[in-house]
């Protein structure tokens, strides 16, 4: 019976395909399928839902802020490293958890909060994505870069960043905090694309390897290892402007300086947002928080400010007050109706470094494709343009804020047709009143295997991450191959993932699904991956 009802499973994917793919009727029904909604308006364009009544609202919307203000809107993305979904009070946790985060909820109650944000597992490539529009086995970005690693081709020579488009349409680009993207001449930066950098070309646990004898004694307390990875290690918080060399703005020396470094960030990005108001200019700026990270160390004033106080939760209500505080920035500056908020973290929490770490009421964290792992929160606020108090299930790609960005700034056009970009327009769903996302699907990768696909509320996995221990997503995980049927979770009934319902209820989606794939993989003939030497044999 079993072995009936899988071969009837895959005559019937293998018969949609085909009538997908070649667009003749079976058995007399129309061809293609209804739930396919998409248009692809050019080749290295992902396909997007069109929805033009929203987009005509949104232009007009767009039209009267221009009018009002004489030039485009700024954007503002805040991007914490490792928050998970679950941290802020908005999506469950805040004081429930220990960590109030009343600015962050602030936003989503004044805005829109996005429950389907996804990330991709880890920093980098998520960073590579929100930079680029495009997914990080196309950058080759697809994982993060190592203490003293850089990769063998600069994925920059060929790569264009949001900021850099935007900077050629009059806007004043900068990057505050975490880069994690290259550390190499070339790679910076204000080497591909931002006007202006101050933070750290790495992440905080490279600077606290060297430093915190307590947690990594087999460097510390080993001196002839100790003095050649402080060799390798990137411990410096450095500056730079665009055409000009990078400046050394403090060595990280001791558990202190760590503890201060978020306070230099928003120091720097209140004076990048002053300035540009000052000017007249509108602006884009990245603040890449180093928190909440680990290895977390409490700000001075911050030890023990939260009910809970740990470290980790010190470190929310940190962030949470920085948010706070660049949005009075904005206030005060007269730039909080002329700029797009968006509020999100780049990978879900990372379980492997409990208790230094947050929490999502998924399965998996951190370094997985299980929905612990990518979706996190997403915040999109702007006053008086976003309404308030709205919440959406639409999905929501993080690649998605570099063409929503480029839309905003009237740079779309700039986009090279020469690169497949996998993010979409999104102003329409994050401005329109009642606006829908025009994004059908999300597709998840672990480097350059895709993993798994989430479509209206299902999540498809191809592959799957089994993890051996519990908080142990990255340490001791493997990837598996799933069977015949993919693994299927309808994520409204099962938003843990912990019981698949894949060939008896999802039958009528698997056609759907595997189409979606088919064109996904066929975009990777014409835009061939690049390889960065980030791959690991195995
Ligand atoms: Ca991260």
């Amino acid at each position: 019976m079993k072995f009936m009802l899988c071969s009837r499973l895959i005559a019937v994917l293998a018969l949609s395909l085909c009538c997908v793919a070649a667009g003749f009727a079976a058995d007399g029904k129309p061809a293609g399928n209804p739930f396919l909604q998409t248009v692809r308006v050019a080749p290295n364009l992902e396909p997007a839902i069109p929805h033009p009544e929203q987009d005509a609202e949104v232009r007009a919307k767009l039209e009267r802020i221009k009018a009002k203000t004489g030039r485009a809107p700024n954007i503002l993305i805040l991007l914490v490293d490792d928050m998970g979904y679950g941290d802020p009070g908005a999506f469950g946790g805040g004081a429930a958890i220990g960590a109030p985060t009343p600015n962050i909820d602030a936003l989503a109650s004044g805005g829109l909060k996005l429950t389907s944000t996804y990330a991709q597992p880890t920093c980098t490539p998520t960073r590579a994505a929100i930079n680029t529009g495009r997914l990080p086995t196309r950058s080759g970005l697809t994982r993060p870069i190592l203490t003293g690693e850089n990769p063998k081709v600069n994925p920059w020579a060929d790569e264009a960043t949001a900021a850099g488009l935007l900077s050629e349409a009059g806007y004043r680009t900068g990057m505050a905090g975490k880069w994690h993207l290259g550390e190499a001449i070339g790679t910076q930066p204000h080497q591909v694309g931002y006007d202006e950098y101050f933070g750290i070309l790495s992440v905080v646990s490279e600077m606290s390897q060297v430093i915190d004898g307590h947690l990594y004694p087999e460097i510390v307390n080993k001196a002839e290892r100790l003095a050649k990875v402080k060799q390798i290690a990137s411990t410096l918080v450095t500056r730079g402007l665009r055409g000009q060399p990078t400046e050394v703005v403090k060595k990280m020396a001791s558990i202190d300086d760590l503890s201060r470094m978020d306070q230099m960030f928003a120091d720097w990005s209140d004076g990048f947002i002053r300035r540009s108001a000052k000017d007249k200019k509108p602006f884009y700026l990245v603040h890449a928080f180093s928190k909440v990270h680990n290895d977390n160390y409490p700000a001075p004033g911050y030890a023990g400010k939260s009910p809970a106080g740990l470290p980790y939760k010190d470190a929310v209500v940190e962030v949470d007050d920085i948010v706070g505080r660049l949005i009075n920035t904005l206030k005060e500056t007269g730039q909080l109706e002329n700029t797009l908020v968006f509020f999100t973290s780049d990978n879900g929490a990372n379980e492997d470094t409990w208790p230094d770490t947050g929490f999502q009421p998924f399965r998996g964290g951190k370094g997985t494709t299980w929905e612990g792992g990518v979706r996190v929160p997403g915040i999109a606020y702007w006053p008086g343009t976003i309404k308030a108090g709205r919440t959406s299930d639409g999905l929501f790609d993080l690649t998605d804020l570099f063409n929503t960005s480029l839309a905003l700034g009237n740079a779309h056009e700039k986009i090279a047709p020469t690169r497949y970009i996998d993010g979409v327009n999104q102003t329409g769903f994050l401005l329109g009143d009642n606006g829908e996302s025009a994004r059908q699907a999300v597709f998840m990768y672990s480097e350059n295997n895709l993993m798994a696909m989430r479509w209206q509320e299902f999540k498809i996995h191809m592959r799957v991450f089994n993890t051996a221990e519990t908080r142990q997503n990255i340490d001791a995980s493997t990837i598996a191959v799933t069977g015949m049927s993919p693994w299927v979770f309808n994520l409204y009934a099962d938003p843990k993932e912990q019981r698949s319902s894949g060939h008896r209820y999802f039958e009528w989606g698997f056609p759907v699904v595997l189409s979606m794939m088919g064109a996904h993989a066929a975009t990777f003939a014409q835009f061939p991956r690049k390889d960065i030497g980030l791959s690991v044999a195995r």
